[in-house]
């Protein structure tokens, strides 16, 4: 099939790829000139975890194309993806002109009949307005459809090619025999492709976004009140995840969600219900935790620094708003950097993946560190934000002897608290029991 995908950021590229490697011919478009340069040159502007090999074999083997002309990318393309940011726009509602915009510029050049298919996450309604854009701006037939992706960066090319399930929203019978065609050879396990009208698939994509976020939200606030009451947080996860019902998976706490979906997703069914005259009040509590929790880490080093983080040099490991990716949308770390820097205090990062990206933001207002012992050097603590592999196991020896003080704050709770008593630190992680203290030496004056 011949297919074309305007949009190569995440959802994008891994979707023209993993289409590519069933043997497609895919035409990835994008605006971004650079970015479309560089795929040329078969170098890839995202890390993503098993991209790589695929994306040389398709390119290799002619499969893979990219171009910054939309309309030879759709000239002969029987379906068109849609994969453009929805970010969010005035007062947290999706911003939908990537999408509407690029709908209008495909509908001026279309020729012949073409499938058109969202993949970006958009509000309930989108396909009906893309319909109309396409009624307004051209006589040729299309038909119209909403394929929400579900994949997570990390693990993106694994989701695409082996799905739980795909949703496709259409009531075009062509839409929807030439996409069962398309997706076929990735549910040969049995996985279902779930046909249903529009604005349920438009739904489908932001309530499982909400659900998970709720989740995550439940859990930080279980946590909370484990360190307020004496309980373990680890032992509440395990005790409630393995009731099949919870389930074990999205139970971890930590210091907030981030990332490019689950913040402006659940603003925006939250806002876009609020339009409807519905007030989705569990989902206006989700946010609000999150807020507050994304200032917990802060709040324990000003408690345990006696409100003072002037000239503290922290030492920052992990900058991604999670392991295996290099995006650093809505990430907690850049929360907690800004918050560090106005308290006047000094940092130091260190992230396998994401210090180019966040470079690109804040530039030099911290330092970069070539490796995780490196950042550690004199500083006075070691903050973990991101739980890569790579943290997981460290040499406490030498964390211990790199630290001017053996303290370590766990935002997403690596290490089991007893161990890190063995070794002498002191140790704060969420919603369980803070070990360790610091013999600080007191000043002469005060003797
Ligand atoms: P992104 O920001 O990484 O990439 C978007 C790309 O679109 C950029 O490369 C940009 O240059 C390009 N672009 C913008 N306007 C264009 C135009 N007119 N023509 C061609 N290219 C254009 O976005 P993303 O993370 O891939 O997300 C895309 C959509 O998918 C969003 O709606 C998002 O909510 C949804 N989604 C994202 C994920 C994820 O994990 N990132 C997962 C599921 C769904």
């Amino acid at each position: 099939m011949k297919i074309a995908v305007i949009g190569t950021g995440y959802v994008g590229l891994v979707t023209g790829t993993c289409l590519s490697e069933t043997g497609n011919i895919v035409t990835c478009v994008d605006i971004n000139k650079q970015k479309v340069q560089m795929m040329q040159q078969g170098q890839l502007p995202i890390y993503e975890p098993g991209i790589e090999t695929l994306f040389h074999r398709n390119i290799i083997e002619d499969r893979l194309h990219f171009t910054s002309d939309l309309a030879s990318a759709i000239e002969h393309a029987e379906i068109i993806f849609l994969a453009l940011p929805t970010p969010p726009g005035e007062n947290g509602a999706a911003d939908l002109s990537y999408v509407l915009g690029a709908a209008k510029d495909i509908a001026l050049l279309v020729t012949s009949y073409k499938v058109i298919v969202t993949k970006s996450t958009v509000p309930v309604g989108t396909a009906d307005k893309v319909k109309a854009i396409f009624e307004q701006y051209t006589d040729v037939k299309v038909a119209i459809a909403s394929n929400p992706e579900f994949l997570r960066e990390g693990v993106a090319v694994e989701d695409f090619m082996k799905p739980d399930r795909i949703v496709v929203g259409t009531t075009d019978e062509h839409a929807r025999k030439l996409l069962t065609e398309l997706y076929e050879p990735y549910v040969r396990q049995g996985n279902p492709i779930l046909f249903m009208d529009e604005k349920s698939a438009e739904l489908t994509k932001y309530a499982a976004n909400s659900f998970l976020a709720t989740k995550i939200s439940f859990m930080n606030e279980m946590a909370n009140l484990c360190e307020k009451i004496g309980a373990d947080v680890d032992m509440v996860r395990l005790g409630i995840g393995t009731d099949e019902r919870i389930g074990r998976r999205f139970l971890f706490p930590g210091i907030g969600y981030g990332g490019s979906c689950f913040p402006k997703d659940v603003q925006a069914l939250a806002k876009s219900a609020k339009e409807n005259d519905q007030d989705l009040e569990i989902l206006e509590a989700v946010m609000r935790v999150n807020v507050s929790q994304k200032k917990v880490l802060i709040e324990k080093l000003k408690k345990h620094y006696n409100g003072n983080l002037k000239d503290k040099l922290f030492a920052l490991w992990g900058l991604a708003f999670k392991p295996e990716t290099d995006d650093i949308r809505e990430s907690p770390a850049l929360a907690i950097i800004d918050e560090l820097l106005k308290e006047g205090a000094r940092v130091v990062a260190y992230d396998p993946e994401a210090m180019n990206n966040v470079k690109n933001i804040i530039g030099d207002d911290i330092i970069y560190a070539d490796d995780q012992y490196e950042a550690l050097m004199g500083a006075d603590a070691l903050l973990i934000l991101t739980e890569w592999s790579v943290f997981r196991n460290p040499d406490f020896y030498l964390v211990g002897k790199l630290l001017k003080e053996k303290v370590i704050f766990d935002g997403r709770n690596l290490y089991q608290v007893e161990k890190m008593m063995d070794n002498g630190f002191y140790y704060n992680s969420i919603g369980r029991k803070t070990v360790g203290q610091i013999d600080r030496e007191i000043p002469t004056n005060t003797i």
